[in-house]
């Protein structure tokens, strides 16, 4: 069946984000490459058409953490809804630092994905240079250390403690994972597609492919022309627009003019969620910490945290923060009483009411911290297609959900920032609101 009408032309590129901080940041850098993108939050149905071209088009869905076969059965639909609108390429987008539980939904995923694309052989790369995150003879680092020695080692829900790319594909993909490594992506693209052919005869069907810089993601960008399939962090997005002839558009992605109340939700843990959070509080911004074990004790936590964030918008024009962030050993010491998994969902859930509510409230430009939280707030809010806009920090955008998408949303539209746990810089909750008041029309 089709999706769309015969007056659109083919996309070129599908992608399927496992995310949702993940899907604006791959569109993010598509936007940024020229490209015209807009992300789509979860497999739309019938109803929902495109009203005109895009170059590409981001699905996001949230199965990093969820259940392996529900992640297969997620994707292979996104898949299909992308190949209806005619994709030429996909790609599939996990994270800069390669999140995945212990069972690992990137693995069966890719698999799936290759099968229905009969594709035998992608490449593997989480690079994201721009936010230091870069590939080393196969091993991952984030800034100057290893990922295994960076805060991803104690994340809630995909602890990392093994930085090898090629150990931790090959443990949950059912096929040979190979390395190209810098000596060969340094000498350039056409070095790289010769080796990747010859992986191919060998055999392999999964490539991590080393990254230090940009230059080495738009050399991977043209050797991967033609490839069915690629896997990747956002980074290498950047490298695609080349492939396909477009009309690159040189247009800065601009918004509407925000209004109404500005409101933070913090669910992430990570160090540098952590530092933004302190950060926030000690320029005296009005702060309400949600506490689990509140919250799974007593049926009136939520509430007070609703009426908190009403009586402080309504005094005051200032931004508000919601936020369950805290340091491993707190995070720690919650999981051992409530387990991660009920921790984890316990909070999801409270801050996808709290979207809920404030919105209703009449917050109209919302920023939320976490993958995993985003992802809630964003299903709860009924967000169907996000317009890509201005870059805060590498890797989050401004977005915006027009009306017409925006479900329950009641105003004209809902300004959104979904930052993934360790991007944006320190004072992120402060500086966002200031890059979406300039930059908006
Ligand atoms: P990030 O982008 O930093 O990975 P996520 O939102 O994806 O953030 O993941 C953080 C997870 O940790 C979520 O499931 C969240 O509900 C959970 N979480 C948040 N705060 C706490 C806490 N105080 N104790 C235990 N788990 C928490």
């Amino acid at each position: 069946m089709s999706h769309r009408t015969s007056t659109l032309a083919p996309i070129k590129l599908g992608c399927i984000a496992d995310d949702f901080t993940g899907a604006t940041d791959l569109a993010n850098n598509l936007v940024r490459s020229g490209m015209r993108c807009v992300q789509v939050v979860g497999v739309p149905t019938d109803r929902l058409m495109l009203e005109r071209d895009y170059d590409a088009v981001v699905v996001a869905l949230k199965t990093r953490t969820s259940p392996t076969q529900d992640a297969i059965n997620d994707s292979l639909s996104a898949l299909s809804w992308l190949q209806s609108l005619g994709a030429e390429q996909l790609y599939f987008k996990y994270c800069s630092t390669f999140d995945s539980t212990e069972r690992g939904n990137i693995g069966p995923v890719t698999k799936a994905l290759m099968q229905a694309l009969n594709c035998p052989l992608t490449v593997v790369t989480p690079a994201f240079p721009d936010n230091a995150r870069t590939i080393f003879k196969g091993h991952l680092f984030v800034g100057d250390v290893l990922l295994s020695d960076s805060p991803m080692r104690d994340h809630p829900l995909t602890p990392m403690r093994d930085s090898s790319l090629v150990r931790l594909m090959q443990s949950q993909f059912d096929g040979r994972v190979g390395l190209i490594d810098y000596t060969v992506v340094q000498q350039g693209a056409k070095a790289v597609e010769s080796k990747l052919h010859s992986l191919k005869e060998e055999g392999f069907n999964a490539v991590v492919v080393d990254a230090l810089s940009n230059t080495d993601l738009m050399s991977l960008g043209l050797a991967v022309k033609g490839m069915r399939l690629v896997t990747a962090g956002s980074g290498l997005a950047i490298g695609l627009a080349q492939n396909f002839d477009l009309n690159l558009s040189q247009n800065r992605a601009v918004l509407p003019k925000p209004a109404g109340f500005q409101a933070i939700l913090s669910g992430s843990c990570s160090q540098m969620t952590q530092k933004q959070v302190a950060h926030f509080k000690a320029q005296g911004g009005a702060c309400f910490a949600l506490e689990p074990l509140k919250l799974v004790r007593s049926s009136t936590h939520l509430q007070q945290a609703v009426e908190w964030a009403k009586s402080n918008l309504a005094k005051s024009p200032r931004p508000i923060l919601i936020y369950s962030t805290a340091a491993p050993e707190d995070v720690k010491s919650i999981q051992q009483q409530l387990t991660p998994q009920t921790a984890g969902e316990v909070l999801e859930s409270a801050m996808g009411e709290l979207a809920q509510a404030l919105v209703e409230f009449g917050v109209s430009q919302l920023l939320v911290a976490g993958g995993e939280t985003s992802g809630k707030c964003v299903q709860s809010l009924g967000l169907q297609q996000l317009q890509i806009g201005p870059q805060i920090d590498p890797g989050v955008p401004w977005c915006f959900a027009p009306l017409q998408s925006a479900g329950k949303v009641g105003q004209a539209g809902l300004h959104l920032a979904l930052k993934s746990g360790n991007f944006g810089r320190e004072d992120f909750f402060t500086y966002a609101w200031q890059i979406l008041e300039e930059s908006s029309l």
